[in-house]
């Protein structure tokens, strides 16, 4: 007997026309009131070969249950072969300090200490770094993709001249490895390490921006109180003239959302000057930091207003969005194929994060708290098995709810952080985001709203 997958969601567009779509192959195909029916009934008798044909072929339906069993299980197999075998991605920390005191640091709701450590021992540290993770590639199985090491450069503030006894050498290492090299900051001195990154085989700068100069200096200052806004344009502006990919990730709360579009139209002149290089994204956050929930808005209701902005203000597409299951989205409006998820995040996988105090992370927003530390590198590359296996384990087929769950090929389980640090969780458990809510908001805004029929039927 025909078997109907469940990982499916069927939107209303009109009275006449749904939208029908596949969260494990990634389809999206228009279908008119009576397919509805019939697949809703499980009445396949009152649909037409070719349809069903279409519909086996997008793998909305199989022929039995067994051979809808044995595609996902052929899948899990694949996605999880694919995972054990990806080559690790790095980060590093050269240290906690930072030129800034943002009012939502999370780094400082984990009360990390600022170190300033002792700097005679700098080179020492960078040496064992990265011996450490020469022997993580070694450990990985395959070693084809050897060549495409990411490695990205984080704190506090990773570049800030405090830093300066120990980058020297971690530019250097990261030059002679040719690894892949991106660089999370704040941007306030990015201009002095222009001439560094250039010489590097860089992926991309990201530099957070909160809004328009009004709304960033009042979140965004320096360890001396001062906005920060011009300081940062002018150097994402140098950055661009020379050549670097700059992400600007706009944090989301309930302060700055309105701020949205006057943000978009500051960014516009760069944006049209380097069309290819400038990236920015929107971000909304998530949890409080220190500063707390108190400005956070709910995903859905964030999209609502994004998407409801963007109608009045069009320069908001100049936002990429970073909402859950936006990689579903992207693939049937970009026409791209959909990767399912077996795990959320690089965390859950083959990431590792080092600091400049020799701990060893996997989730880079629990870095600083030992309840997040899975090893450690200083006098040799000592990794705690259970503790990496727990976050390596963190996927679809081992999370008890998301085995049964539509969408766990476009989540992946979730956020182990926030799995973590809910007291009501822990790591074992799920961290659901609203997909049904959120995909019908934004197939509403590309379908309904925008008549976008044509990107239909990948
Ligand atoms: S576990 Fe959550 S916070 Fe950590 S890297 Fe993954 S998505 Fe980000
Ligand atoms: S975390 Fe929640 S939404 Fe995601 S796959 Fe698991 S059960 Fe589904």
């Amino acid at each position: 007997m025909m078997h109907f997958a469940k990982e499916h969601d069927i939107f209303e567009l009109s009275k006449e026309q749904y939208l029908l779509i596949n969260y494990v192959s990634g389809a999206a195909d228009i279908i008119d009131n009576s397919c509805k029916i019939a697949l809703e009934k499980g009445d396949y008798k009152l649909l037409d070969k070719n349809i069903i044909d279409e519909l086996i072929s997008r793998k909305y339906l199989f022929s039995s249950i067994q051979e809808y069993e044995q595609y996902l299980f052929e899948l899990d197999k694949k996605l999880l072969s694919v995972e054990k075998t990806q080559m690790p991605n790095f980060l590093l920390i050269p240290s906690y300090n930072c030129n800034f005191e943002c009012s939502y640091c999370y780094q400082k709701s984990y009360q990390i200490e600022k170190f300033y450590g002792n700097k005679d021992y700098s080179k020492n540290i960078v040496d064992a770094m990265f011996a450490a993770m020469d022997k993580i590639i070694e450990n990985t199985g395959n070693q084809e993709n050897k060549d495409f090491i990411k490695v990205t450069l984080m704190g506090g503030e990773p570049l800030f001249s405090h830093n300066d006894d120990i980058l020297p050498f971690i530019f250097e290492k990261l030059k002679d490895k040719k690894y892949k090299v991106s660089v999370i900051t704040n941007g306030y001195e990015l201009d002095n390490y222009i001439p560094f990154l250039r010489k590097l085989n860089i992926d991309f700068i990201q530099i957070t921006m909160d809004g328009t100069k009004e709304i960033h200096d009042t979140k965004r200052f320096n360890n001396k109180h001062v906005g920060t806004f011009d300081v940062i344009m002018k150097n994402v502006k140098k950055a661009l003239e020379a050549g670097l990919n700059v992400e600007i990730r706009n944090n989301v709360d309930a302060d700055n959302i309105l701020n949205l579009p006057a943000f978009a139209y500051a960014l516009s002149d760069l944006k049209n000057d380097f069309p290819n290089l400038l990236h920015p994204y929107i971000y909304i956050l998530q949890d409080g930091g220190c500063s707390g929930n108190k400005t956070i808005i709910n995903e859905v209701e964030s999209l609502e207003t994004v998407l409801a902005l963007e109608k009045i203000y069009p320069n908001l597409n100049i936002f990429r969005k970073t909402f859950h299951g936006i990689d579903l989205i992207n693939s049937i409006v970009n026409n791209t194929p959909f990767k399912p998820k077996m795990s959320n995040c690089a965390a859950c996988r083959n990431q590792y994060i080092l600091d400049g105090h020799g701990n060893i992370y996997k989730c880079w927003f629990g870095v600083g708290n030992d309840k997040f530390k899975i090893g450690n590198y200083i006098s040799d590359l000592k990794i705690c098995d259970v503790a990496d296996t727990a976050w390596k384990k963190r996927n679809i087929i081992n999370l008890k709810k998301c085995i049964q769950c539509k969408y766990r090929y476009i989540c992946g389980g979730g956020c182990a952080n926030r799995a973590t640090i809910d007291p009501d969780t822990g790591i074992r458990r799920e961290k659901c985001a609203d997909y049904k809510k959120i995909m019908g908001i934004y197939f509403n805004h590309l379908f309904v709203e925008n008549r976008n029929e044509e990107i239909i039927c990948k």
